[in-house]
């Protein structure tokens, strides 16, 4: 059951007009929010773009330099914004502060320098129509829908309204109904900037407001969350032809080669698989490690797994938080009495301490296989399950073997053996000697391929993708009138382009010739 069929249980039936929202960590309600209704997010569509026609003509590099406004704001106001992710979250302050609020900040920074070049007109020079010229331009689209999830709130909308913005568009952001009120905080920053007012909007709400917006009369929608709630929203998206990323989720191997750095493998699994409470769509959601090395690594794993502090973030500077969204704590229980009755050891942790607060103990499985939910399916959670294998083919096919694509990692000291295995697996991102850290690239595309979904963030490319391409066609030399492509067809025209066809296409030396002048 989901969260709005909670609340509507406990209210005997009548749906909400808030969203009441809780620290993970303590379990006290911190702040309360309006829903927004469905006819009020087509008016804040409608406003947007008003807002939008004017922004959209600005050089790009004037909007760049406004935006940065922005990011003077959000940087500024950064012990705010880390305090209320740590509330609203219960994540530690680390990681509120350099997984969100940097890597907001730096994005921001890295479009703002570099967008006036990568949105900048080129030119496609053409191989057979000499006498043309092609070029595109990148015009803003309008309005951007963002749709995002609750373990990262703030970077995980921000990433996809920064591009929005620097291209030209205006962006309406709808964040998840369980951690509302963060970009609540960022509108707020927003307004106080001077910047267009209408521009950077946010609507509440549960699924339902999402889907008001893909109704809305959107140009593009960004959506962030997990698999089938994608596959619904891609079908809504569908009906209406707006184009769409889907970034969806994740299932992360982690592949421990027989002569991986036995520390740093096993610290980069103890990080990968508890930072966040292993709440991370590239969390390590499932190790296979060479019997060569299994049997260290597990010990190795579980010493630091119990060296981990665990508690609330808002006191304290602990490692591991609370759980956001408390489903995944039941998630967590059912994978781990799956993998028990399988034959699984349970290295350490396994249990959810008691409250207040919602909290899970770091997990270490051990001696799993693949017939186990937890090697399997998405686990959301504070569980690293180890299997071991015999070789590194082994792990290569066990990991394809998943219907999730986002990120892998493989951990060897041979840097020709880390990219023969990165380049097997199907991965949208494979890491050599290092966990989740590609996110935090603002130059490199993120996303993911088979059911992880579909479309990048971050780089160049979804920069590009995030505009309009126009594509602009004009003579390089004049053309007589009567362009012999053109009306009347005849008998002497077809036998020229027969013959024509014959020498650029029908092998031999002239043709060589022409393939090496064109
Ligand atoms: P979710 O799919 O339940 O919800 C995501 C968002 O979609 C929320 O804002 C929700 O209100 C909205 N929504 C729900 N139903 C909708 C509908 N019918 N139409 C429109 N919007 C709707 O996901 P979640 O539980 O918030 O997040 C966890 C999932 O997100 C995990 O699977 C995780 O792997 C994935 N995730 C992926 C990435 C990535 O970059 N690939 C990053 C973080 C999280």
């Amino acid at each position: 059951m989901g969260l709005l069929a909670d609340i509507v249980k406990q209210t005997n039936g009548t749906p909400p007009t808030t969203i009441r929202s809780f620290a993970p960590a303590t379990g006290e309600l911190i702040g309360e929010v309006r829903i927004t209704p469905r006819e009020e997010v087509a008016a804040v569509v409608a406003r947007a773009r008003r807002a939008q026609q004017a922004w959209a003509v600005l050089p790009v590099k004037e909007r760049c330099e406004r935006l940065l406004r922005f990011r003077d704001a959000i940087a500024e106001r950064q012990a705010e914004v880390v305090d209320l992710l740590t509330l609203e979250c219960g994540k530690p302050k680390h990681e509120a502060l350099i997984h969100e609020v940097v890597t907001t900040l730096d994005l921001l920074t890295y479009y703002a320098n570099n967008a006036p070049r990568i949105l900048a007109s080129h030119e496609y020079p053409l191989h057979l129509m000499k006498h043309r010229r092609a070029y595109a331009t990148y015009v803003p689209r309008g309005v951007v829908g963002v749709i995002s999830p609750w373990n990262f709130p703030l970077v995980l909308s921000m990433t996809d309204a920064i591009a929005a913005l620097v291209t030209g568009s205006a962006v309406v952001v709808k964040p998840s109904e369980v951690t509302p009120l963060i970009l609540q905080k960022m509108k707020e920053i927003y307004d106080a900037t001077g910047l267009p007012e209408d521009l950077f909007n946010v609507v509440q709400g549960f699924g339902a407001t999402g889907q008001a917006l893909i109704e809305s009369g959107i140009q593009k929608l960004c959506f962030t969350g997990g698999v089938e709630t994608g596959k619904r929203v891609a079908a809504a998206c569908g009906a209406r032809l707006i184009p769409c990323v889907m970034e969806l989720g994740g299932k992360a191997p982690l592949v421990a080669c027989a002569d991986a750095d036995l520390e740093k493998t096993a610290r980069a699994v103890v990080f990968g698989g508890f930072a966040n409470a292993g709440q991370v769509c590239i969390s390590v959601e499932r190790v296979y490690a060479n019997r060569a090395i299994y049997e260290p690594l597990v010990r190795r794993v579980k010493e630091l797994t119990e060296e981990l502090r665990q508690g609330d973030p808002s006191h304290d500077f602990v490692d591991v938080g609370a759980i956001i969204f408390p489903k995944q704590i039941e998630i967590a229980e059912k994978h781990i009495a799956d993998a028990m009755k399988k034959g699984a050891e349970l290295v350490t942790g396994g249990n959810r301490k008691p409250g207040p607060g919602q909290y899970f103990e770091p997990t270490v499985l051990a001696n799993c296989n693949e017939t186990m939910t937890v090697m399997n399916e998405e686990i959301f959670g504070p569980i690293v399950p180890i299997q071991a294998v015999a070789s590194d083919e082994e792990a290569i096919v066990l990991s394809n073997r998943s219907h999730l694509g986002l990120n892998a990692y493989v951990f060897t000291k041979d840097r020709g053996r880390g990219r023969r295995i990165a380049e097997k697996i199907e991965a949208g991102s494979v890491l050599i000697n290092d966990v989740v850290s590609n996110y935090a690239c603002a130059e490199v595309p993120f996303g993911g391929v088979k059911d992880s979904g579909f479309g990048r963030v971050h780089g160049e490319d979804a920069l590009r993708d995030m505009a309009e391409k126009r594509v602009v066609m004009e003579d390089r030399v004049p053309m007589p009138a009567r362009n012999p492509l053109w009306f009347p067809y005849g008998k002497d025209s077809y036998r020229f382009f027969q013959k024509t066809a014959r020498l650029l296409f029908g092998g031999g030396k002239i043709v060589k010739k022409i393939g090496e002048f064109l």
